[in-house]
């Protein structure tokens, strides 16, 4: 074996073990009010931060309508994370937990998916996209209710559910203020041109 090869090799064994994942795993994890609150916080400001990056694509392409949408959507999690420093009295944001954030998958519930954007959507689309997120938000504090280890954080995830369905509620409301899709909204009928 050679000298690379076995430096990799010990790279791996020496690796830490990912730490374990979904709903169990962050049951586990959520034992005190700190603990679920900074999960909260950490939900808000990374929905917040994709809103933004999304409005940015937006913008990118012209697509001002949505652009000004996924901005305003930002500010709303943003005052949510805000709301959540408020009510613990946390002058700061809180750090994030030893191994990180357990999501389910790779990023909070409440966070938008890339593959999501098209440049051409319409704010219906936006608003549809932030309704599946509030959704998963609803899930994963239903979920800590069932599995809490304590009765005070069953409590107060019981709590965070029920703001998650209230917020599902104002995107829906919402949505019914915004025309419904064009067909073959998708159609470019000014494509760009690449000229060499
Ligand atoms: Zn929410």
């Amino acid at each position: 074996m050679n000298a690379t090869k076995q430096t990799a090799r010990k790279r791996a064994a020496t690796k830490r073990p990912a730490p374990a994942r979904g709903a169990k795993a962050v049951a586990a994890a959520v034992r005190t009010m700190d603990a679920l609150m900074a999960y909260a916080y950490a939900l808000e400001i990374e929905a917040a931060e994709r809103y933004s990056e999304f409005a940015d694509a937006m913008e990118e392409h012209n697509n001002r309508a949505v652009g000004e949408l996924f901005r305003k959507l930002a500010r709303i999690e943003h005052k949510h994370a805000e709301q959540i420093l408020e009510e613990m009295r946390w002058t700061a944001p809180p750090p994030p937990p030893d191994g990180g954030y357990r999501w389910q998958g790779l990023e909070g519930p409440e966070t938008a998916d890339f593959t999501t954007l098209h440049y051409l959507m319409q704010p219906y689309h936006a608003l549809e996209i932030a309704l599946l997120n509030e959704k998963r938000a609803f899930e994963f504090f239903t979920g800590l209710v069932r599995r809490a280890t304590t009765d005070k954080v069953k409590r107060a995830a019981k709590e965070m559910a029920a703001e998650e369905a209230e917020h599902v509620r104002l995107i829906e409301d919402w949505m019914k203020k915004v025309p419904l899709p064009e067909p073959h909204w998708d159609v470019d009928l000014d494509p760009p041109r690449y000229v060499d």
